[in-house]
């Protein structure tokens, strides 16, 4: 969302009055803000927002995809899944926001990283209660904070038009984003834990997810600004006691009984089979080698084979192309081979980096592997005038 667009948006809510936060209750189901208040300028905000987005080409419109997330929140937060709109975004970072008027927006890089499907509703239930107590409200409840609202929300909205990398243009434009305060962020994970508990989630994975995504962001020791580049980061700061509650207050809510059952997470691992290749080969587009190697581990025996993920970690250092980069990505890929040989695309990429290597006859071999593996393969032409190349 650019500078100039903010400043149209701005009117309306410059006219609503002031309210306090302990003014503010929980928002009840089919809620619908008075006309000249405070929120009904937060609702016009998101709408217009919200608008922009629906015609978007960054929103994943796919059928089972959208039902299973559905059924999801209603199961999280059945009271209020009629009030749920949700947005699935393709963008491959860790990331779900609501925003006031009950617009979810899932990112599919909290989808990539979820190693089941509880821990994907922790996340999804941290942001009901954001939306359930209207922390949106108590926070942005007077027209100076207009403009941290609206880039708030900008992000939400997943840097429509502008790629890949626009959340993260945004987060760099909005530097000082400041986040939900401490106190409202410890409320939406204590009361999302609830709904989990009450949905019959496990808990305990809510701790798993935090600890998963702080692995990812430590992997990069050279970043000085991590909510820089993590745009979770900037909106959900990792205080040091963060894990700390949400492990104690999910042994709380547990008391002592073991795993839920996950009925669920059959059709989960079944999504994920499908949708992976897809959502790692963005991630791959955007994300440091060292982060994107832990996103991969993380993901082994859940949406990825070992072979797929050596295969990807290949990939991942053939993009980067450092020294030596070129030699480990090889590496991996040999490795990937001898546990799988049918995985499709390694010959491909291993006669690619032979090339670059400068060894031809290798590249050849390889390129024609490729071939033999995948007869009707799209870019069967393309390769065939590399192998013919490498011949002479
Ligand atoms: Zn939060």
């Amino acid at each position: 969302m650019n500078r100039g667009l903010l400043g149209s948006l701005a009117l309306p809510l410059l006219l609503a009055s002031c309210v306090t936060s302990s003014e503010v209750s929980n928002v009840a189901p089919n809620h619908k803000p008075k006309l000249d208040s405070v929120e009904a300028g937060l609702w016009f905000q998101v709408e217009k927002m919200e608008k922009r987005l629906a015609n978007s080409q960054i929103v994943e419109r796919d059928a089972e995809l959208n039902q299973y997330l559905n059924e999801m929140i209603c199961r999280v937060s059945p009271d209020y899944c009629a009030n749920t709109k949700l947005y699935i975004l393709k963008q491959p970072y860790f990331n779900a926001t609501m925003t006031p008027n009950g617009t979810m927006n899932i990112w599919v890089g909290l989808l990539l990283r979820a190693q089941n499907e509880d821990q994907l509703a922790s996340v999804i239930g941290h942001e009901m209660a954001h939306y359930n107590a209207r922390h949106s409200l108590k926070k942005w409840n007077n027209a100076k904070a207009l403009t941290d609202f609206l880039a708030f929300f900008s992000i939400a909205t997943g840097g429509i038009g502008f790629g890949l990398v626009g959340a993260m243009a945004n987060v760099g434009a909005y530097g000082s984003l400041q986040a939900y305060s401490r106190e409202l962020e410890e409320e939406a994970d204590l009361e999302g834990l609830k709904l989990l508990y009450k949905a019959n989630y496990d808990v305990t994975e809510a701790v798993t997810i935090w600890e998963n995504v702080e692995a990812e962001t430590n992997a990069d020791k050279d970043a000085t600004d991590r909510t820089a580049e993590d745009v979770f980061w900037a909106t959900h700061p990792l205080t040091k006691n963060r894990i700390v509650n949400i492990r104690k207050w999910g042994e709380e809510l547990m008391d002592g009984k073991t795993h839920f059952p996950s009925k669920s997470n059959n059709r989960f691992r079944k999504i994920k089979r499908k949708w992976a290749h897809v959502w790692v080969a963005d991630l791959l587009k955007v994300t440091k080698l060292e982060k994107a190697v832990v996103v991969l581990k993380q993901q082994q025996g859940v949406s990825l084979k070992e072979a797929e993920v050596l295969y990807y970690e290949g990939e991942a250092y053939r993009r980067r192309g450092e020294p030596g980069d070129l030699e480990t990505a090889l590496t991996k890929y040999k490795e990937a081979l001898t546990l799988d040989n049918i995985y499709k695309k390694t010959y491909r990429s291993m006669a690619l980096v032979s090339r670059r290597l400068g060894d031809n006859k290798a590249a050849k071999d390889y390129f024609e592997q490729y071939l033999q593996q995948n007869p009707t393969a799209r870019d069967k032409s393309l390769i065939n005038t590399y192998i013919q190349q490498l011949r002479t």
